[in-house]
Order: C-alpha cells, then sequence, then structure tokens
C-alpha cells in the first residue's frame, strides 16, 4: 500500500512535469486512477495517499467496489471507461458520476432515461475511433457531430468532450498524432454548433503516453498500471 501512495506521488510528478513542459497549468489536468482488476482495498490505499478519481471497465466488477468502498461516495467520483451495453445502462446511471464510452445513441438515451431524479446529471464524453482499426469501439470522426448534438440534447445527460483509446505507438512524435486529432475534433464540435460551444473535456492518455495526451491537451488522463502495477 505504500507502494501504491509512492507510484501515485511518481504519476503525479510526470503529469507536474508534463504541465510545465507546455507551460499548462497543473489543475487543469485530473488524474483518473484505473483500478481494473485491482481490490478495493488498493483503491482505498490510493483514496488515503489524496486520490479521488477512479476509472473503472467492467461493469459489475465497478460495481462492486463501489459498494466496498460506499463510505467514501461522497468524497469519491467514480467513471465508467470501458464498453456499455444497453443491458446495463439503469446500474450505470444510478451508480456512475461519468461514463466516457458513449458510442451510439440508444446507449445515451437509456442513461438519459435511467438517470435517477435526483442526482445530478450524468457527465459524459463521446468515445472517438481515432485510429480507425475496424476492432476498436468509439464512433468514426464523421460521425462525432450528429451524435454530439444528440446526446447534447438529452436531459439528464451533460456532454463534456470526447475520449479515446489509440493504438500503442513508441515514440512521443507517433503518441501526438492521434491526441491532436482528438483535440482538433473536439475544437472543430466547439466552432460547429453554440449548443457544443462549452465542451470542455479530453480524456486521452495512459500510462505509457500520458505526457503525449497532455501535450495535446488531455483534461482528463486514465493510468491504471502506473499506479496500481502490471495487471
Ligand atoms: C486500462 C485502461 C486504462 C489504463 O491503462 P494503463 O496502461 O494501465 O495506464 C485507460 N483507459 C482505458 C479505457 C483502459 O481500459
Amino acid at each position: 500500500m505504500e507502494r501504491i501512495a509512492a507510484q501515485l506521488r511518481e504519476v503525479r510528478g510526470r503529469i507536474a512535469r508534463a504541465c510545465a513542459a507546455v507551460k499548462r497549468p497543473v489543475e487543469s489536468v485530473t488524474l483518473l486512477a484505473v483500478g481494473k482488476t485491482f481490490p478495493a482495498s488498493a483503491l482505498r490505499a490510493a483514496f488515503d495517499a489524496g486520490q479521488c478519481a477512479f476509472g473503472e471497465n467492467y461493469v459489475q466488477e465497478a460495481l462492486a467496489k463501489i459498494d466496498a468502498l460506499a463510505d467514501l461516495r461522497t468524497q469519491i467520483e467514480w467513471h465508467l471507461i470501458g464498453p456499455l451495453q444497453s443491458n446495463k445502462t439503469r446500474e450505470v446511471a444510478a451508480a456512475f458520476d461519468w461514463v466516457h464510452t458513449i458510442d451510439r445513441p440508444k446507449v445515451a438515451e437509456r442513461l438519459a432515461a435511467r438517470r435517477p431524479a435526483g442526482m445530478a446529471p450524468l457527465e459524459v464524453c463521446l468515445q472517438v475511433n481515432v485510429s480507425g482499426e475496424a476492432s476498436k469501439s468509439g464512433v468514426a470522426p464523421a460521425e462525432v457531430l450528429p451524435l454530439a448534438l444528440a446526446v447534447a440534447a438529452l436531459p439528464g445527460l451533460r456532454l463534456r468532450g470526447l475520449m479515446a483509446i489509440p493504438e500503442p505507438a513508441g515514440d512521443y512524435e507517433s503518441q501526438r498524432r492521434p491526441h491532436r486529432a482528438l483535440r482538433e475534433l473536439l475544437e472543430s464540435l466547439r466552432r460547429a454548433d453554440p449548443r457544443l460551444a462549452g465542451l470542455d473535456t479530453l480524456s486521452m492518455g495512459m500510462s505509457a503516453d500520458l505526457e503525449a495526451a497532455i501535450a495535446e491537451g488531455a483534461t482528463i488522463v486514465r493510468v491504471g498500471a502506473a499506479i496500481f502495477g502490471a495487471r
């Protein structure tokens, strides 16, 4: 558990240096600790070391951890960053603060309809397939604008921006390219329609490429292995 605190400090240091290198305020980047496959006790250790935003990939695994950490519920922000089937939308709408992986209208409509009335709107991002492989989920860049307009019109949701999981790339310049494409897409949405002018979130960058993502404007970096260890 000491190790988790130490690795968190290390990751926060990387974020601070990456921000300094491109003259961004360090507060402009939120660190999401990605806990998939790690137990609730590991997340609690991260919380005790000052970490408040957690990302999870698998709905059932996440619900068990949200339950195990229920005593911290008001202090933790829970983000779903994995694929979402429409038959899980009721549980997700009731349990999470953010969903990063909206890639079709049906899932957004169901989340909107099922967000409990007393809760704040669910914060959502559209997942974009920036690398273009057939196997990856996410909406194609050319289809982002109509989806964004549809999602922005739904009650119970607040569209915040875009998310991507680019193909791993070895060198810094190749890592920057897909992140740049996502930033340019967000900028084009903001210009395209006044209803999208307030979009403020770029969820991109993981353990291996967070510096490249921050250089291209990431506002949320999702980091698992560098905090919790190899899976
Ligand atoms: C697992 C995962 C991460 C974290 O990846 P690491 O390489 O462990 O930092 C980030 N985003 C998504 C969508 C993931 O599935």
